[in-house]
Formats: structure tokens, sequence, C-alpha cells
């Protein structure tokens, strides 16, 4: 998602050349608004979007001038407005006074919100609560069924008193799971509602009862973002027929072109609280908009990389590699063996990769990603022998051999792990002295070293290999 924008925006910025005037500024307002519509982004929104950055080129039109470097400065003016269309600040999850928080969940069928209730109910828990999930989507044959297996799958607890495939009333099924979370201590409640594939009174008007029987602390409102801004329309309706505190994007790992997380915020006065991306329990992260501005114009997430990665890496080994920084001891396989591990914890490794700068720029490369090559690695470095993966010089020519025989691989992939490898053991010694816990070795191909975070920096149209994010890679940042 977002590629094609992140395209268009720095095709529009490469036009800027050094002293830049006022009918330029015009032109390029102008051209961002198409952009934004060409991403299916709602036409209020994309006009509001270019009148908003004209009236700010404007308002520091001395500073742009002055600027040795303009369209750093433009770009610094459309990267503020992207983070205010998208919500502004991070809006965070409202706890009750008195536990338990109670959240409901609405939205058409289809959106996502059963898969939601469980991503939502394992974030909860992972934070150390006892979130309760409650079935009271009494309509979509095997919404009640879909839940309890989330649930088991995820040990969370499902009250799912009625069969759902239209048995049952969903505002007793809410009103008895509070009551049974509150007996049990659960401090979170989660109730799954029914939605239609499209927006009727019938609908809203069981929500609403749901609402007015429970009186939740937070109504999050799921929307795929795959119908577009579409997505934002349905979120108007719903405002207006529901009402809602916040929204749920689901399916932004779709190739839907952005408009609707574009849209959403502005047409309903409702922030984004969470997205999820992918249909595992752990696709899914709250809402940041500067992250997701920065993503947008190719500047990468790094915020979110180093997040995923340091929860990812179990805290002890993630402390025993800083030691050995610090020390100076060498990285040996055995650290290695503890990063794949930690990568595979992470999850989709085109993914990971396209949080990176300059990652709107290298699609194909992502999609092309081997994963496959870690499985490789791994299997070679399980066939070494524990003196071997703290010793790797011992490596002789009869030993790669044997790894080679162990693992099933040829002897030139042994050599090319073993060469990328010491690469990577030189490149952790020249790091040393620097920030010992900036990241993960780019040894296996992603990440590591010390991307700038706050500085913002133009992507370049032509640069030596086309794109930052591929130099980056290609010089092991
Ligand atoms: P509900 O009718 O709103 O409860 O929707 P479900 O939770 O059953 O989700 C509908 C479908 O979308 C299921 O096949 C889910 O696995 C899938 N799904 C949910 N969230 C995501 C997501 O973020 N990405 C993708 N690719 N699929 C999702």
């Amino acid at each position: 998602m977002f590629e094609a924008l992140g395209q268009r925006f720095s095709t529009v910025f490469s036009g800027l050349r050094g002293k830049v005037t006022q009918p330029q500024l015009v032109e390029f307002a102008q051209d961002i608004k198409l952009a934004l519509l060409d991403s299916d982004v709602a036409l209020a929104v994309a006009d509001n979007f270019s009148a908003k950055i004209l009236e700010k080129f404007q308002e520091k039109s001395d500073e742009i001038n002055r600027s040795t470097n303009p369209s750093q400065k433009i770009f610094e003016i459309v990267n503020n407005q992207l983070t205010l269309t998208l919500g502004g600040n991070t809006r965070r999850v409202r706890y009750a006074k008195t536990a338990p928080t109670v959240i409901l969940l609405t939205g058409l069928q289809g959106a996502g919100k059963t898969s939601l209730a469980g991503k939502l109910a394992n974030y909860f828990k992972s934070e150390g609560n006892t979130p309760l999930l409650v079935a009271a989507d009494l309509q979509r044959p095997n919404a009640v069924t879909q839940l309890q297996v989330v649930g088991q799958s995820i040990k969370i607890p499902v009250f799912a008193p009625e069969p759902g495939n239209g048995v049952g009333d969903p505002v007793e099924v809410a009103r008895a799971g509070l009551r049974f979370a509150t007996e049990k201590l659960h401090n979170f409640v989660i109730i799954d509602t029914a939605g239609r594939t499209g927006i009727d009174e019938e609908m809203m008007q069981q929500v609403t009862n749901v609402r007015n029987a429970v009186n939740p602390d937070e109504v999050f409102f799921v929307v795929d973002a795959m119908i577009g801004q579409d997505a934002a329309f349905t979120a108007k309706a719903f405002a207006q027929g529901v009402g809602f505190d916040a929204i749920v994007l689901t399916k932004l790992d779709g190739d839907a072109r952005g408009g609707a997380a574009l849209s959403v915020v502005e047409l309903t006065g409702k922030p984004i609280i969470f997205t999820s991306t992918g249909e595992k329990i752990n696709d899914f992260e709250p809402f940041y908009p500067e992250r997701m501005s920065s993503r947008i114009l190719g500047l990468g997430d790094v915020a979110s990389l180093a997040e995923q990665a340091k929860r990812a890496m179990p805290e002890d080994s993630s402390k025993k590699l800083e030691e050995k920084f610090v020390k100076g001891e060498d990285f040996t396989f055995e650290d290695f063996l503890s990063q794949l591990e930690a990568m595979k914890n992470m999850g989709s490794i085109s993914k990971l990769m396209s949080l990176l700068p300059g990652a709107t720029g290298m699609k194909k490369q992502i999609e092309n990603f081997d994963e496959s090559e870690l499985v490789r690695s791994r299997a070679i470095i399980e066939s070494m022998t524990p003196l071997e993966r703290r010793n790797p010089k011992i490596l002789n020519g009869s030993r790669r051999a044997r790894i080679a025989q162990g693992s099933g691989r040829a002897i030139s992939e042994i050599n090319s792990l073993v060469e990328r490898f010491s690469q990577a053991q030189k490149m952790m010694k020249q790091m040393r002295g620097k920030n010992p816990a900036a990241g993960l070795p780019s040894f296996a191909g992603i990440g590591g070293g010390q991307v700038p975070q706050n500085k913002i920096e133009i992507p370049k149209k032509k640069s030596r290999s086309g794109n930052p994010a591929k130099r980056a890679l290609e010089e092991g940042k």
C-alpha cells in the first residue's frame, strides 16, 4: 500500500530544483493534489491538503527563499501536513477508571472484526492484561466458532453462550459477557458484533442497542482499507448512524492505493488507532501518523522496525550481544543463529523491508526477496559444531565439505555464507564505539546499522544504485 503514492510524491519532489518561484509552488501543490486523487483520496481531502500546503508555503515564503535548500523546507511542510491528515497525534486506548475496560467492535461484514478481536485481545494480554472475548456476532455463519478457535489459539477465554448463525440476542450476550468478566476479574472485554455487507438501518440499530446496554469505554469502527475511499464514506455513515471513538484500518497489506487511510480521519473527525496488516495474530500495530507519513514519503519507518526487532529478540540475547560489543568480543555464528531466530519471530522479511527508507521505490526487490535464503543459512549453521560456530576461522576446506554434506547445500553456498559472515564481523568491529544497540547487523540482508531517524532527506530521483534503501542495503547500513 502507498507505493504508488510514494512514487508519485517522489516524482513531484524531483521537479523541485534550486530556487522555487511562486507559480512553481502553486503548480507543485496542484501536482500533489493530483497524486492524492490518483491514490483514491477523497476529493474534499485532496483539495484541503493542497490548499493547506499552499497556505504554509505562503506563510513561510521568506524562509523557503532564504534557505540554501528550499526543496527541503517544502518537503518538511508536506510531511507535517501528511501527518496532520493522518490524525496528528497517536491516539492511545482509553482505559476505564474501574476495570473492566469495555471495547465494542463494529463495522461491515468481512471488514476483519472477528480477526481483529483476537489480535486486540492478544495485544492486551502481551501487556499483562486479562482480556475476555465476547461472541456477540450472532449473524454471520460461523462467526462464533471462528472467535472460539482464535481464542483457543491465543489462550484467551471466549464468552459464547449462543451458537450464532442467526440464533440468540446479541444485547443479552453482551450484557451477560460483561457480568461474567466482572465476576471473573477480567480487566478487558472485547465484544465482537455483527456486520452486514452494506450499511443498513437494522444493523446500525442492533449495534446501537448493544452499545447502550454495555456502555463501552471505546467503540472501534473496523474498516477494510482495500475498499478504497468508499471505506471512508462507510465510516462516515457509521459515525453518523452508530457513533464510534476510533478507527481500525484492516488489510493495509493489500495493494489498495491508500486513499482510505488518507481520507478517513478528515471525513469522520475520528482518529485511526490501530492497523492490521495481515491474517496472522501479530499482523497488527498501533497507528502512528508521523511514522506512516514517513513511510509514504520514502523515509521508512525505522522506529517501528526497531520496536519489532526489540520485541522479537529475547532480552537476554540482545543484552549478550550488546555486552560483546562493549567488551570487543567477536560476533559469532551462534549470535547470528539467535538473530535468525529473532527475525523469524519478526515475521515476513518483505514486510520488514518495506519499513526501510526508500522502500516505496523498491517494490519489486521487496516482493522478490528470497526468504528461503534464511532457511538455508540456518541449515548450514546448524550443521557446524559449537566450536566452529564460535571460531569461524577454523573453517578449512574439509570442515566446509562436511558442513555442505550435513546441510545438503553446495560448498559454494557455505563459502558465500562464511564470506558474508566475515564482512558482518568486520562491520560490527567498525561500529564498535558507536551505538551498540543500533540494531541487527546487515549480515542476513536486512536492516542493521544506524539509519538517521530525525533527519529529513528528500528521496533523490537518481542515486548511485537507483534508490536510497537499496544503497543502504548494499552498503550494509
Ligand atoms: P468480520 O466479518 O468483520 O468478522 O471479518 P473476519 O475477521 O472474518 O475477516 C474477513 C477476512 O479477512 C478473513 O479471511 C480474514 O482472515 C481476513 N483479514 C482480516 N484482517 C486482515 C488483514 O489485515 N489483512 C488481510 N490480508 N486479511 C485480513
